[in-house]
């Protein structure tokens, strides 16, 4: 029978016990005892069903604390010194912890390491630290022990680690200023592989035969000399008899297949679900002898495979390669939920769609008996039911809306272009009348226990929708009157009514779903649940034009309507897989557009639209990146197109990394921008400055990450850095992001601050 295998399970548990018992155990009402033991029942629940799936091999590794490269780090003794790790002690779980988050119940605080977004994923994972001279040493043994549980168990285990030059390209380091690219790292490779030697060595002590080692960046552009740097790396790792799996996904390789040519691994695994037309080129690169594994079940997405479709494709290479083929999910299921069983929200013919990691493995077994042909009478059966479902997606009117068809074939009818921005703003200004360096917020207000338990008596029915509609019109009064109180410029309602950026539209919309157990891990024990976009996106029925009007009908101030971008809500989504994911984001943007220009009608003269998520969308190859850019972009102006002159649009981007993608922020067209920049001291506003960006820029003058209240002088001193680089009339004075998560004490205090800061401006 053909190899089946998993590159990796998700590791909350279906209820997200981990998340609950790693949160209890933080807050000191778990015992340490109690956590491992939670642990192990998740590691051994996720093996015994991974067997019964039939699968050959059970990913061991693939469990983590908080995150798989935090873990591997701290395996390689890789503890910056600030957390004052003893230089021969094993590190603990509160080590690993204080890395991940600055405290833990035991041991010093200190400032947390970075985390950042794991390739183009919403994952986010722990950013190694290394220096120059930095030191390895194998310090913490319980991936082994996990492995060595498992064996124990009956297991055929499959050890699952992070590739040494994945592991040193995304770390970082002051000495490193080239960022991930910078070629200095693999010097720190004969310090860094006799600890990898030892693990493998060990490893096969526990008597594995295969184990994997994941080189994602093998899909990223990679300079020659970190390319050049795999055939000396993999020869060194070569240990006795054990077989390594190079495992690479998220985009095909490439150019770089050709680092493939002679690596001496046992075998290879790639994404053909991104990339299926790599398959030749890798083939080409392999020995007769050496194993390909082809991912060819999504795990990046929730439909149902069309096994059919794929056995056709594999079928082929079964006979070539024979037992030299193996099949798995494209990359590890770390990035789907972990079991539609139980969605009893869901319509039954839905729910047929979906496939989340436990039916994933199971899509992964009958794929198989069709590969093989040893179909039998339960398989057919099951083949036979995944065949319906996707009829029934194929030729449902659900997923197609003759008036969302009707829209899009006028998209090109749509005037996006908008009068040049000097006669713009000239207009706004003649409506809006605001001082020098307005100010405002960009868009939430602290989300007070007593909001969230509104909000969640009205959904569960407790609450009648008369009595919830007032109480949140008493907020955005609450909320109008502060900001008038403290003289701000440009108000906002304060989003009182909304959950989530994302959720509250999709509820709204026409070819949305949502799950009730649908949870992905987004870092540590923080997990989302993304919508699911099944069918085409309509817009119903208003969806925030009667909270912002009551709000502007409250005070002479300008209130800004706050909607969510197309881009953001496409990327924090499961996407629909039977159409492109630009032509999902127009029908998204359309939608908008009919809220925008709704709006607009009812007297709203300042529209903000989000687009925080608009660079996380970036593909992996710098060479898709205009095509992506381009619809992303167009998608922004098909939402802002033809409104007034006088209708001011803001955007709003909370990342930082702006010198890449200027040209397209810039061709979005936005009135006024609010960003981040506080932590940076404005240095990131030298994109904007390079590019001479033209339009208005709020560069957000203080973290509202952090609960502290910055002083006036320090955001004066921060405007006027600003100055310096833009034009002063251009400038907003704002957080650098919503204040949902802040208290109202700070945020009444930093806020003060910020207006005074404003009207110091003003005088100069
Ligand atoms: N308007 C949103 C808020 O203020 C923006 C959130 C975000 O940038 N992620 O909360
Ligand atoms: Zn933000």
């Amino acid at each position: 029978m053909t190899v089946i295998h998993n590159l990796g399970f998700p590791r909350i548990g279906k209820q997200r016990e981990l998340k609950r018992a790693v949160e209890a155990y933080w807050a000191g009402e778990l015992p340490q005892g109690a956590l491992l033991q939670t642990g192990k029942e998740l590691r051994s629940r996720h093996w015994a069903l991974q067997k019964a799936a039939g699968l050959d091999l059970i990913p061991v590794g693939d469990f983590a604390w908080y995150d798989q490269i935090l873990e591997w780090t701290c395996l390689l003794g890789a503890v910056p010194a600030r957390f004052e790790h003893a230089a021969t002690a094993d590190v603990d779980l509160d080590t690993l912890f204080r890395m991940a988050r600055g405290r833990a119940p035991q041991g010093k605080p200190a400032a947390a390491c970075e985390m950042t977004k794991w390739f183009d994923t919403n994952y986010h994972y722990i950013v190694p630290e290394i220096q120059p001279n930095q030191s390895f040493r194998l310090a913490r043994t319980a991936l082994l022990e996990q492995i060595a549980e498992a064996v124990e168990a009956g297991y055929n285990v499959k050890p699952v680690i992070p590739g040494p030059l994945t592991w040193l390209w995304l770390a970082k380091g002051e000495a490193y200023t080239q960022g991930a690219t910078d070629a200095a790292k693999l010097d720190l490779l004969p310090a860094l592989l006799p600890v990898y030697q030892d693990v493998l060595a060990r490893i096969q002590a526990l008597g594995i035969e295969w184990v994997q080692i994941d080189e994602p960046i093998l899909a990223v552009d990679l300079p020659a000399v970190w390319r050049d740097a795999f055939k000396g790396v993999y020869s060194s790792l070569q240990q006795g008899s054990l077989k390594v799996l190079l495992a690479t996904y998220f985009d095909g390789l490439r150019d770089n297949v050709s680092v493939l040519n002679g690596l001496p691994v046992e075998g290879v695994h790639i994404d053909a679900v991104r990339a299926p037309e790599q398959i030749a080129a890798v083939r080409a690169q392999l020995s007769a002898e050496q194993v390909l594994s082809v991912g060819i079940i999504n795990g990046r997405n929730i439909w149902r495979t069309d096994l059919d479709k794929v056995a056709q494709l594999l079928k082929p290479l079964k006979a070539e390669l024979g037992d030299k083929l193996w099949i798995a999910p494209s990359c590890s299921l770390l990035h789907v939920p972990v079991d539609v069983e139980g969605e009893e929200g869901l319509d039954a013919e839905l729910f047929s769609w979906l496939s989340f990691a436990t039916q994933k493995l199971d899509e992964l077994q009958w794929l198989r008996a069709l590969v093989d042909n040893k179909v039998d009478a339960t398989v057919e059966a099951a083949l036979e039911a995944q065949r319906k479902a996707l009829k029934t997606r194929a030729e449902s009117p659900r997923t197609h809306n003759p008036t969302v068809a009707e829209k899009v074939g006028k998209l090109t009818t749509l005037q996006r272009d908008r009068a040049p921005f000097s006669e713009r703003i000239a207009a706004q200004q003649a409506r809006l009348n605001l001082p020098a360096f307005p100010t405002t917020t960009i868009g939430s207000f602290p989300q007070t226990q007593d909001i969230r338990k509104l909000r969640r008596d009205w959904r569960s029915g407790a609450l009648s929708d008369t009595a919830y509609e007032k109480e949140i019109r008493a907020e955005i009064e609450r909320v109008i009157r502060f900001q008038e109180d403290i003289d701000l410029d440009v108000l906002v309602h304060g989003e009182a009514e909304r959950n989530d950026m994302v959720e509250y539209f999709g509820e709204l919309l026409g070819g949305f779903a949502f799950t009730q157990n649908g949870w992905v891990q987004s870092y540590g024990s923080r997990c989302v649940k993304p919508p699911i976009i099944f069918g085409d996106v309509l817009r119903v029925m208003p969806m925030t034009v009667a909270w912002s009007q009551y709000a502007q009908s409250l005070t002479t101030r300008p209130v800004k309507g706050m909607l969510t971008g197309p881009v953001t809500m496409l990327q924090w989504s499961f996407v629909r897989d039977d159409q492109s994911r630009a032509d999902t984001c127009r029908q998204l943007a359309l939608a908008l557009r009919d809220e925008v220009h709704d709006l607009e009608a009812a007297g709203v003269k300042i529209i903000q639209i989000d687009e925080p998520a608009i660079r996380e969308g970036l593909p992996l190859r710098k060479a898709d990146w205009d095509a992506y850019l381009q619809w992303a972009v167009d998608c922004f102006r098909i939402s802002t197109s033809n409104i007034e002159n006088d209708t001011q649009i803001h955007t709003h981007m909370c990342y930082s990394e702006f010198n890449d993608i200027i040209e397209a922020i810039a061709a979005m067209d936005a009135d006024v921008i609010t960003i981040e920049t506080s932590r940076s001291n404005m240095e990131l506003l030298e994109a904007f400055e390079n590019f001479h960006y033209p339009n208005d820029i709020g560069p957000g003058v203080y973290d509202i990450h952090s609960p502290n209240i910055p002083d006036q002088a320090w955001m004066v001193e921060l405007m006027r850095k600003a100055a310096k680089r833009l034009p002063a009339e251009r400038l907003w004075v704002n957080p650098d992001c919503g204040l949902k998560t802040r208290g109202w004490p700070e945020t009444t205090e930093a806020l003060k601050t910020m207006v005074a800061a404003a009207k110091e401006l003003r005088q100069a």
